[in-house]
């Protein structure tokens, strides 16, 4: 039986201050949908890091329950391809932003944005993968279709510490590439290698625009996560017919560029966004990264953590200082 009340991570707003807490919530206030889910887990991404502080206006209506991802089993379904205890993912759709999201015992959302947990992964796998992980795969797999393979040579991953980046680099070096990851976290470099990459750089290396439209010709693809000056400055260094999957901000939104990377290496930038990604793409999406993540090697460094640690995690993840991923245990005080 459903219970008719359940905990959540509300967020309230006065005078243009967002602030969170703990609260006990009707079943009755879930916004409208078609599946109800008894929520188990859910995790820390960049994003989750500005609603939870109010950056970005992504927020539609307060108060708010935030979490762009959520894992769980369904409790209650008006459609026919969900029944009572299917294990189910829910990620991207604006989840979170402006519809109730993760970070709650309980959640409500329409058939579409629901995703059977894909075999070989188990509910708390899929929150450590989440938002973040998933971009990794649908990057690269942008890469691959674009012609990437690992004989084209070096592989960058930007960012390469944090959820999305710690994920591209295990998936690349699970596949053979040589992945070069760019951190400006020098305690990391040994678990960075431990994770798959052959060679790192210092994220310093590319905090300065180009000099010059063309550089030496390096990379054979790039995930970035970071985008701003980095991604400028990569895109002088690609090798001809190569790609960059932009996925991230967290260096900044602008860059300067010249288009001859374009016009003379015939360098791609493919734009990747994960949040309206089409559901058939996105079981792709999810059997990959069932079929081509390495768990064992992310495993060792899950933080598991409550509802109640979100706060002080949410200003952690936007000043960068959040390792890998992190699960949200959201029954757990
Ligand atoms: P994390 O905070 O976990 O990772 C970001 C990493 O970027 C940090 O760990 C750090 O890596 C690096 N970094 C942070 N600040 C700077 C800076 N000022 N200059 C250079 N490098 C920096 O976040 P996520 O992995 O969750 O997300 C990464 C980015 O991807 C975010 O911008 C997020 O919004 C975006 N994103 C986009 C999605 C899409 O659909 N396009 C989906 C998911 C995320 P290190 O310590 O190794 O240097």
């Amino acid at each position: 039986m459903v219970a008719n009340s359940f905990r959540a991570l509300m967020l309230r707003e006065e005078a243009g201050k967002v602030s969170s807490k703990i609260e006990e919530v009707s079943i009755d206030h879930l916004p409208p949908g078609d599946v109800l889910i008894d929520v188990r887990y859910s995790t820390l991404n960049y994003k989750d890091g500005m609603i939870l502080t109010g950056l970005g206006r992504l927020v539609a209506k307060y108060p708010h329950i935030p979490g762009v991802d959520l894992a769980g089993i369904v409790a209650n379904s008006q459609h026919p391809d969900f029944k009572v205890g299917d294990e189910v993912v829910v990620t991207g759709y604006r989840c979170g932003e402006i519809h109730w999201g993760g970070y709650a015992e309980m959640a409500r959302v329409p058939a579409n944005w629901v995703v059977p947990l894909p075999k070989g992964i188990s509910l708390r796998d899929s929150m450590a993968i989440g938002t973040a992980g998933f971009t990794s795969m649908q990057a690269f797999m942008a890469l691959e279709a674009h012609g990437l393979t690992p004989e084209k040579g070096e592989v960058l991953v930007t960012g390469a510490a944090g959820g999305l980046g710690s994920v591209a680099v295990a998936i690349l070096g699970k596949l053979g590439y040589k992945v070069v990851a760019s951190t400006g976290r020098p305690s990391e470099v040994s678990w960075l290698k431990s994770l798959g990459a052959t060679d790192i750089v210092n994220r310093n290396e590319f905090a300065t625009p180009s000099e010059r439209p063309l550089e030496a010709s390096r990379w054979a693809g790039v995930i970035d996560s970071v985008g701003g000056t980095t991604l400028g400055r990569v895109l002088a260094q690609m090798k001809p017919q190569s790609s960059i999957a932009a996925c991230g901000l967290a260096g900044g939104q602008n860059f300067t560029a010249t288009v001859l990377p374009f016009l003379l290496r015939g360098v791609n930038i493919l734009g990747i966004d994960s949040v309206m990604v089409p559901q058939q793409q996105r079981r792709e999406i999810w059997r990959r990264l069932a079929r081509d993540l390495p768990f064992d090697k992310l495993k060792t460094t899950i933080t598991e953590a409550t509802l109640g640690d979100l706060p002080g995690l949410a200003s952690a993840i936007l000043k960068g200082q959040v390792k890998g991923r992190t699960v949200i245990d959201v029954r757990r005080n």
